[in-house]
């Protein structure tokens, strides 16, 4: 099963699943929020209203970072036990961090600890858990034909692939993507780097096409395929 996990939701499965946030943790914002604003208020460090006030905003904090981890824990050891291959995206969370305007957002995700967890528990439990590099475009490639679009804001959560017409989900369409390049990777090894992951996965859907009816429509020339690899390799 290939797994991508976003903001709009926490993750979709290529299985077309999605998991979105928990409700409780945007309640605990508003929480905290208030509290930091009332905090804010009082000027007097060495007053008592200020301790109690600075004592809350620690205490909120405390219960947001508990219910973040509880619910991550919960859905990666489902996620493990209901599969016995998971392909993941390596996330450079940290460099993504940087970003503020994302980065609540992201370090509510907590998708380094998710990674983390999907990770020890694929050991315990016997599963494969497999990672592929994060500049594999998953979302920008028609998971149908191939084709990769120029651009995709992430405010466009559907799209129509111009090549074959398939209409996607955003991140359904990426986590299968992630699941082909992880399958991939785990047949030739997982030292692949990026443009051979794209190749290997264009070889494989030349293969399928040239199985089909649609053999000459389908087929991923050589050249188209060098372009996708340049095209790769700059961004
Ligand atoms: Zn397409």
């Amino acid at each position: 099963m290939g797994i991508d996990l976003g903001i709009t939701s926490l993750l979709t499965t290529s299985d077309g699943e999605k998991v979105a946030n928990p409700k409780n943790l945007q309640k605990l914002h508003k929480k905290l929020r208030l509290a930091q604003k009332s905090l804010d208020r009082k000027p007097d460090k060495k007053s008592n209203n200020y301790q109690k006030a600075r004592l809350k905003v620690a205490k909120i904090h405390a219960k947001i970072k508990d219910s973040r981890l509880d619910y991550t824990h919960k859905l990666t050891t489902q996620l493990i036990k209901e599969n016995q291959t998971i392909v993941v995206e390596d996330l450079a969370v940290r460099n993504m961090v940087k970003n503020h305007k994302l980065a609540r957002a992201i370090s509510d995700a907590n998708w380094g600890e998710i990674v983390r967890q999907l990770e020890y528990k694929a050991e315990w439990y016997g599963r494969e858990l497999i990672k592929i590099d994060r500049y594999f475009p998953s979302s920008k490639c028609c998971s149908n034909c191939g084709h990769i679009v120029e651009k995709l804001p992430l405010n466009i959560r559907e799209w129509d692939c111009p090549e074959c017409g398939c209409h996607h989900d955003r991140d359904i369409n990426a986590s299968i993507n992630i699941l082909a390049a992880g399958l991939a990777v785990s047949v030739c090894g997982a030292t692949v780097r990026p443009s051979e992951i794209y190749s290997q996965k264009a070889g494989a859907m030349k293969q399928k096409a040239l199985n089909s009816d649609v053999r000459e429509s389908r087929a991923v020339s050589s050249e188209q395929r060098r372009e996708d690899v340049n095209y790769l390799t700059k961004t």
